[in-house]
Parts: structure tokens; sequence; C-alpha cells
């Protein structure tokens, strides 16, 4: 995609917008499987909550992925978008039994990341085959609210627990056809991944009906030229061969998952907005745009530093400028960031925004939510259309006082 697309886009259906390219969709998507084209049984189970809009997930039927979901309603918007439940795989944590039956009874794969409802689920149903999230104490990524393999997270089983794991499956006779783990995000040190996969191999030797091994996700991504990033093509070389040799010496055929979201959409989404005021202080230029956290959180949240370009003046000089949001409170998407000298009313690009980016936005401040449009066969399709003033009032219940 050019910016003079994404300009069109932003005159055609307003800003702020949200635009996803499928063609890097799909690239990602190609490059992964690519990666680890010397495994026989490879599974892509996209992660829903990435970015959970009916038509991305159309994609991404198109392309034969599966789903990653963590909530009953993220099963149900996967088996709207046409997906069988056998190629979605729900992950929970800390969800009522109620909903983790609800959704076997769906037929959808189950991942179980707790001894109680482990034990509690096979003594219901020992025929529904069930996979376990094991939590093997790798310390992956940087950031601690999206690292969560580490010894207090809260996500999967101890595999220190794995005695009382076995004890369970021994009692309950259950099928457990799966062992996953997911590590958190921003793997950089691939060597970590594999440690990781050699503990996952481990806990596989105590089951003898296996049909899969999920490695999770949380490959980091470049957020400007220069970053850092998972090396795929290393990670797919290495883990084919280990997970090859696993499979022989298991001695029966098995399927190798993952469960990217970020890798899949992250590069792909931009988040077009345009600049409402600059403002000269005694210390810095403001520069505040019309939208704020409400649509895009991440960098209050994590830090996240999204590239940001003026787009409306790519060739213009470069100074220093504090994109802030509208919102009433703090609200900054970039402290004395290099940006192509910027006017009121110029269009800013914010890239990386395919991920958590329009799934983690609200109604903050009483805005709506802003329009999204997949760029496809390089044309713009409207894929969800900006809020009206209907929708802050729906489901409200005005009371007669
Ligand atoms: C969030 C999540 C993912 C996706 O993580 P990314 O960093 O976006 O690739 C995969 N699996 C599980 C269980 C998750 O909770």
């Amino acid at each position: 995609m050019q910016p003079k697309d994404l300009l069109s886009l932003a005159e055609h259906f307003g800003s702020p917008l949200y635009v996803y390219d499928s063609e890097k969709i799909q690239s990602q998507y190609n490059r992964l499987t690519a990666a680890f084209s010397k495994v026989e049984h490879l599974r892509i189970n996209y992660a829903v909550k990435a970015l959970s809009n009916i038509s991305i997930l159309k994609l991404f039927k198109t392309f034969g992925a599966g789903l990653d979901t963590v909530s009953i309603q993220e099963v149900q918007l996967g088996i709207h978008a046409g997906f069988e439940p056998s190629k979605i795989i729900y992950t929970p944590n800390g969800v009522s039994f109620e909903e983790i039956e609800a959704v076997a009874q769906l037929g959808v794969q189950i991942n179980i990341d707790n001894l109680s409802i482990l034990e509690h689920f096979g003594t219901k149903y020992p025929k529904v085959p069930v996979c376990i999230r094991i939590n093997p104490h790798v310390m992956a990524g940087g950031n601690s609210n999206i690292s969560v393999g580490h010894i207090d997270s809260k996500f999967g089983i101890s595999i220190h627990q794995m005695p009382h794991i076995l004890r369970i499956v021994e009692n309950t006779g259950m099928h457990i056809n799966g062992i996953h783990m997911h590590t958190g995000s921003d793997i950089l040190d691939i060597e970590v991944f594999l440690y990781a996969a050699e503990i996952l191999f481990d806990a596989a030797r105590h089951f003898k009906d296996l049909d899969f091994l999920d490695f999770g996700s949380g490959f980091k991504v470049p957020y400007k030229k220069g970053d850092i990033q998972t090396d795929i093509e290393e990670l797919g070389r290495k883990l084919s061969k280990r997970f090859n040799a696993f499979q022989k010496e298991y001695g029966r055929e098995l399927t190798l998952a993952f469960e990217p979201g970020k890798f899949l959409v992250s590069e792909a989404g931009f988040f077009l907005a345009r600049v409402n005021v600059v403002k000269q202080t005694t210390s810095t230029v403001f520069a505040g745009i019309d939208s704020g956290f409400n649509h895009l959180i991440r960098p209050m949240l994590y830090g996240s530093q999204h590239h940001i370009e003026n787009i409306s003046n790519l060739k213009g000089k470069e100074r220093f400028y504090t994109v802030v949001g509208y919102i009433c409170e703090t609200d900054t998407f970039a402290n004395n960031r290099r940006i192509h000298e910027i006017k009121e009313g110029d269009l800013l690009c914010f890239h990386n925004a395919g991920a958590y980016c329009f799934s983690m936005s609200s109604n903050y401040n009483s805005r709506y939510k802003p329009a999204e449009v997949l760029w496809y066969e390089g044309k713009g399709i409207l894929i969800r259309e900006q809020e009206t003033f209907g929708d802050l009032l729906k489901n409200q219940i005005e009371a007669e006082l």
C-alpha cells in the first residue's frame, strides 16, 4: 500500500480510520508456512483477539487457517465466519466451567490451563479430547504485561505439576490429544524458544495419544526500519528439524500448531488520524489529533512506540513533535518524535496498527469507534462503519425519574 492510497481512503471514508492491507496479511501467513514447509502437518491458528473483524476472520478462512480463541464470543464469531468448530482451539484463562462446557459442546478443541478445571472436566467428560496448556517457566520478551511464561504467571499449568496432571488423567481416563505452551509476546531469542520447545517435548512423552503440539506465539515484529524481530526463517529451520525428530521418536504423526496474532496482522494495519491543532508551548510542539486512547491505547498501556508519519507532507522538513490525543487525561502517543513538518489538517499515519488496536478500542469520552477498511485487490472495502449516536445509547435504558 502506498501513502497516496491511504490518503484517498481517508478522503473517502473519513478519519480517524483503520486500514488493513490484505496482501501484507497474506504474505506474513505465507512466510510462516514457508518457514515450516519441512513439517508435514502444520496448522496456523490465527489469534482472534488481535483483530476480530468478521471480514478479517473470513480472509484467514480463505488461507486455510484455523483460529485461536479465548472467549466463547470469539468462538461464535469464528463459527459465524464459516470456520468448522474442529478448526478452532479455545484457550481460556479464568473463565467459568459453564463457558468451557458450552464451547466443548460446539465441537471446538478445548485447551485447559489449570488443574481444578482439568479434574472437573475430565470427570464429567472423559471422552472429550483435551489439550493441556503447560507453563514451561521460560522468560521470553521484555514486557512484564505481555510475558506470560514466568514463574508467577497466571497462565498454564506449571511443568513442575506434571505428576499431578498425570494422576488426574489416569483417574479420570480422559484423552489428552494436545500439549500447548504460549510464553508471551516479543520473543527475540530463538534459543529461548527452542529451549521451551524441549520442555514441551518432555511433557509430550508422558502422553500416548497426542495429535498435536502447539507452540503458541509471541513472535516479535518490527516497529520501525532496523528494528530487531524474530527470525522466523531460522526458527523454522531449527524447530522443524527438532519437531520431525521428535515425531519419529514419538512414533505417531503429529501436527505442529502455532497461534500468532501480532505476527500476522500488526504490520498490515494503519491508523489514520487528522491533526486538529498544532500548539507551541515553551518546551515542546504538540500535534493534537482527532483521536485518543479510546481508539489506540497501546502507547499508553504498554509504551508501544508506533511509528508515525505525516503522509500529507512526506517531503517536508523534519521537526520534533509530541503527538497527543483529545481525551481529557494525559493521552500521549509519542514524545518528541521526529516527523515531517505538521500543519493543522494534515493526516498522520500510525504504523503497526493491525494487532491489539481496534480490538482494544472503547467509547471513552463518548466518542464513536472508527470505521475499518480492508485493502483488497487494490481497492478499499468498508468492513465496519463508524459508530453513530444511536450506538452510544444502544442497550442503555433511560430511567423514568
Ligand atoms: C494472545 C495470545 C496469542 C497471540 O499472541 P501474539 O503475541 O499476538 O502472537 C496466542 N495464544 C494465546 C493463548 C494468546 O493468549
